[in-house]
């Protein structure tokens, strides 16, 4: 295979995980010399448009979360939506980690809108929220849907549903990349 940006060879890596319940995951690693990355999952075996819900506690922090390439997090509490975007990457982590990548963003958001004090406000109550949630005060949902099934959350407390198709298609697999609601078009875009 051919990097897409220099022509190079790109070096492939494929790991595989077992999970429970499930069949196997694949995770697959393109990189190249030039810098050009990408990583994709695959969940072997049957496929449907997924939707996975999970309370995220103090408790189970560290509960798995792989996301595909097509898989879109909400956390509705936040008004936080984190779609899949042309750029985007598979990754795995844990609900911690999620709620980390969050707050980076929100963090960011924050620089790029000092002196909006509405923005600001907004921005903290969202930090605070995450906080209290990793402290154990607080509860926060997460949901992750991906239209071809490649992404899981793994703990007993995860509740899947196979997603209606008119669900399923309404799913973004293209453009754009997190909605933070009260945010304008043009600040999502820069993220
Ligand atoms: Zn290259």
């Amino acid at each position: 295979m051919i990097c897409p940006v220099c022509g190079r060879e790109l070096r492939i890596i494929v790991t595989t995980y077992e999970v429970p319940f499930f069949d196997k995951v694949l995770l697959t690693s393109i990189s190249c010399e030039c810098g050009f990355r990408h990583a994709d999952s695959i969940v072997l075996g049957e496929k449907e448009p997924t939707r996975f819900k999970i309370k995220i506690n103090e408790k189970n922090l560290f509960a798995k979360v792989i996301r595909s390439t097509s898989g879109t997090i909400r956390i509705p509490e936040l008004g936080v939506t984190i779609e899949p975007g042309p750029a985007s990457q598979a990754f795995i982590t844990n609900l911690e980690g999620v709620l980390e990548r969050v707050a980076n963003i929100v963090k960011t958001l924050m620089r790029w809108n000092e002196g909006d004090e509405e923005k600001i406000r907004r921005c903290e109550s969202i930090l605070r929220k995450i906080e209290d949630t990793i402290a154990g005060r607080e509860e926060l949902t997460l949901i992750l849907e991906d239209p071809f099934g490649n992404s899981l959350i793994l703990s007993d407390e995860s509740f899947r549903e196979v997603m209606s198709e008119e669900d399923a298609k309404n799913l973004k697999t293209g453009l754009s990349v997190i909605e933070l609601t009260g945010l304008s078009e043009e600040e999502i875009s820069r993220i």
